[in-house]
C-alpha cells in the first residue's frame, strides 16, 4: 500500500485529496494545525485503518514514522482575507513548511507535489497566463505574503530537483470552489452564497469588470492526481479557462439563489488582480486533463452543500478560527 503524506490535510483542497487518495487505496496521513483546517472535513475518515491524522504545525520539524512515497504540500492560508490575518504564517509555511517537507522527503525518498497558484502571476498584464510568463508581484503589497511565499516555495521545490535530484512536482492552482469552502474565509463565492442565505445584499468590490475563472474541485483534484503520477517537473497550471466577470458571477448566484438582495459595490481591495484566466495548453498536452464540470453544475453542487449544513455548523464557520 503507498503510503502519502498530505500537509493541510483537513483544509478545503486537502481533505478533498485525502478522499481521493484513499479512494485509490493509499495510506494517507493527513497533518493540519486547523489554523484554517476543520476536522469536520475529514472526521467521516477517522474510523478507517488507512488514514491518520497528525495535529502538528508543519512549519516546525516534521516527523513521520514508517515510509513515505508522496508528499503533497497544501498548508496554507489561501483567501486574502486569511492571508492578511495571519501574514508571518503565510511567509513561515510557505518557506520553512516546505523545507520541512522537502528534507523530510529526502530522508524517506519520496515524490514531493506543491500546491501553488496563480497568485505568482499577481495582477497579470498577459492574458490568459501560461506558465513561462513570470509575472507581475509587488513584494511589499497585501497579497505580497502569499505569493512571495508561494514563488520562494517554487524555488525551493526546483532547487531540490535539481541540487538534490529529488522528484518533485509543481502545480499552479486558480481559483478553485466547492464544498467545504468556508463560509467566511473571505473569498467571492462563500461571501455571496452566505449572503444570500442570510438575505443581505451582495457585496461587489470594485465595479465587478475584474475577471476570475473558477474551477470545480474535483476538476482539479483530478488534475493533481494526473500531475503526481507524471514524470514533469516544471510548473503546471490547473484551472478552468471559462472566464466570467465578477458582477456577472453575482448575477449567477442571484439567479441560483433566488435572493431578492441586490448587489452593492464596495471598494477595490490593493492589489486586486483585474484579471485571470489560465492557460492550460500544458494540462491537456502532458496530463490529458481538462475541466468536465461546468460551472452551473459545480455551482448547484456547492450551494446544495452551504443549505444542507446545520446551524452549528453555520455558527461554527462563522465564528471559530478568528484569528
Ligand atoms: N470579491 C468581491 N466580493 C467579495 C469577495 C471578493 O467582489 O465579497 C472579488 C475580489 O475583489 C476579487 C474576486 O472577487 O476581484 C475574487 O476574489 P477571491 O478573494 O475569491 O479570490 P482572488 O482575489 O484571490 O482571486
Amino acid at each position: 500500500m503507498k503510503r502519502i503524506l498530505i500537509t493541510g490535510g483537513a483544509g478545503f483542497l486537502g481533505s478533498h485529496l485525502c478522499d481521493r487518495f484513499i479512494k485509490e487505496g493509499y495510506h494517507v496521513i493527513a497533518m493540519d494545525n486547523l489554523i484554517t483546517g476543520d476536522l469536520k472535513n475529514i472526521e467521516h475518515l477517522f474510523h478507517l485503518k488507512q488514514f491518520e491524522f497528525y495535529h502538528h504545525d508543519v512549519s516546525k520539524f516534521i516527523h513521520v514514522p514508517g515510509e513515505l512515497d508522496y508528499i503533497l504540500h497544501f498548508a496554507s492560508p489561501a483567501s486574502p482575507i486569511d492571508y492578511l490575518k495571519i501574514p508571518i504564517q503565510t511567509l513561515k509555511v510557505g518557506s520553512l513548511g516546505i523545507h520541512n517537507c522537502l528534507g523530510l522527503a529526502r530522508v524517506k525518498n519520496a515524490r514531493v507535489l506543491i500546491a501553488s497558484t496563480s497568485e505568482v502571476y499577481g495582477d497579470p498584464n498577459v492574458h490568459p497566463q501560461p506558465e513561462e510568463y513570470w509575472g507581475n508581484v509587488n513584494p511589499v503589497g497585501p497579497r505580497g505574503v502569499y505569493d512571495e511565499a508561494k514563488r520562494f516555495q517554487e524555488a525551493m521545490t526546483m532547487a531540490y530537483h535539481t541540487y538534490h535530484g529529488l522528484e518533485t512536482r509543481i502545480i499552479r492552482i486558480f481559483n478553485t470552489y466547492g464544498p467545504r469552502m468556508r463560509l467566511n474565509d473571505g473569498r467571492v463565492l462563500p461571501a455571496f452564497i452566505g449572503q444570500a442565505l442570510r438575505g443581505e445584499d451582495l457585496t461587489m468590490f470594485g465595479d465587478g469588470s475584474q475577471t476570475r475563472s473558477f474551477c470545480y474541485v474535483d476538476d482539479l483534484v483530478e488534475g493533481i492526481y494526473r500531475l503526481l503520477l507524471s514524470d514533469y517537473a516544471q510548473p503546471v497550471n490547473i484551472g478552468n479557462p471559462d472566464e466570467i466577470t465578477i458582477k456577472e458571477f453575482g448575477e449567477e448566484i442571484i439567479k441560483l439563489t433566488g435572493t431578492s438582495q441586490k448587489l452593492i459595490s464596495l471598494p477595490l481591495p490593493t492589489d486586486d488582480p483585474k484579471q485571470r484566466k489560465p492557460d492550460i495548453t500544458k494540462a491537456r498536452s502532458i496530463l490529458g486533463w481538462e475541466p468536465k464540470v461546468s460551472r452551473a453544475e459545480g455551482l448547484k453542487i456547492t450551494y446544495d452543500y452551504f443549505k444542507s449544513l446545520s446551524k452549528d455548523d453555520l455558527f461554527r464557520m462563522a465564528h471559530h478560527k478568528e484569528f
